[in-house]
C-alpha cells in the first residue's frame, strides 16, 4: 500500500491514493481553496473530515461546490459544519467566536455520516474523541489518520480540546488499535514508540 500524501496547509491535509485515483482528508481553511483547488487536477472521490475545526474543514463548501463529491463526517459534527450550532469560541479574546466561525456553511445534503467501523475504501472508521466529541479517523494496515488526536510532543491545547480527559484516553485507545504509524493534523509523522512515550507522559 503506498502511503497517503500529506498536503501541508494550515492543516495537514492527505490524499490517500485508491487503485484509481484519490479521495482527500481534510480541506484546510476557508481562505486556502485558492490554493488547494489548483493541486487538485483529478477530482477527488471524495472528501473525508477528521472534525469540524475551520483549518481542517473550512474548505469543505468550496470543494463540494468544484467537485460535487460526498463530504464524509461524525454526524455529531454536522451541525458546526453546516452552521446549525456556532462552533465553540477559539481561546482568543473578542474575537474567539467570530474566528471560529469564519467559514461558509456546508449545506446538509453534501454529507455523509462517518461512524465508527464503516469503510472507506478500505480504510476503518475509528471514533478519536475528545478534541472534538465526533472527531474521526482511518486506519489501515497500522496506519492511521488521526486529525487532531495527537500531534509529535503531545496533544493539542487543552483549550481547545471539546474534552481534554477524554482526548488523553482516546491514545490510549490509539495505541490498543495496534498502530504501527500516525499521520497527524499538524506536524510530522509518529511511529508507535512515539505514541507510547506520549501515552507514559499522559498516564493513560
Ligand atoms: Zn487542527
Ligand atoms: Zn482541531
Amino acid at each position: 500500500m503506498s502511503g497517503p500524501e500529506v498536503l501541508r496547509f494550515a492543516a495537514n491535509l492527505y490524499r490517500v491514493p485508491l487503485g484509481e485515483g484519490y479521495f482527500l482528508v481534510d480541506a484546510g481553511l476557508p481562505r486556502e481553496a485558492r490554493r488547494l483547488l489548483p493541486l487538485l487536477n483529478l477530482p477527488p472521490k471524495l472528501l473525508f473530515l477528521t472534525h469540524h475545526h475551520l483549518d481542517h474543514a473550512g474548505g469543505a463548501k468550496a470543494l463540494w461546490e468544484r467537485f460535487g463529491l460526498p463530504v464524509l463526517a461524525h454526524p455529531r459534527e454536522w451541525p458546526y459544519l453546516t452552521g446549525e450550532k456556532p462552533r465553540p469560541p477559539l481561546p482568543i479574546p473578542l474575537l474567539g467566536r467570530r474566528l471560529a466561525n469564519l467559514g461558509p456553511p456546508l449545506p446538509r445534503e453534501a454529507l455523509r455520516p462517518a461512524e465508527e467501523g464503516e469503510e472507506v475504501f478500505g480504510w476503518r472508521v475509528v471514533a478519536l474523541p475528545g478534541h472534538t466529541l465526533g472527531q474521526v479517523g482511518l486506519l489501515r494496515e497500522g496506519v492511521l489518520l488521526a486529525g487532531d488526536a495527537l500531534r509529535r510532543g503531545g496533544l493539542p491545547p487543552r483549550l481547545i480540546n471539546e474534552d481534554d480527559a477524554l482526548a488523553r484516553r482516546t491514545v490510549r485507545r490509539i495505541l490498543d488499535l495496534g498502530v504501527t504509524r500516525v499521520y497527524p493534523g499538524h506536524g510530522e509523522p509518529l511511529d508507535r514508540q512515539e505514541v507510547e512515550a506520549l501515552a507514559l507522559r499522559l498516564g493513560v
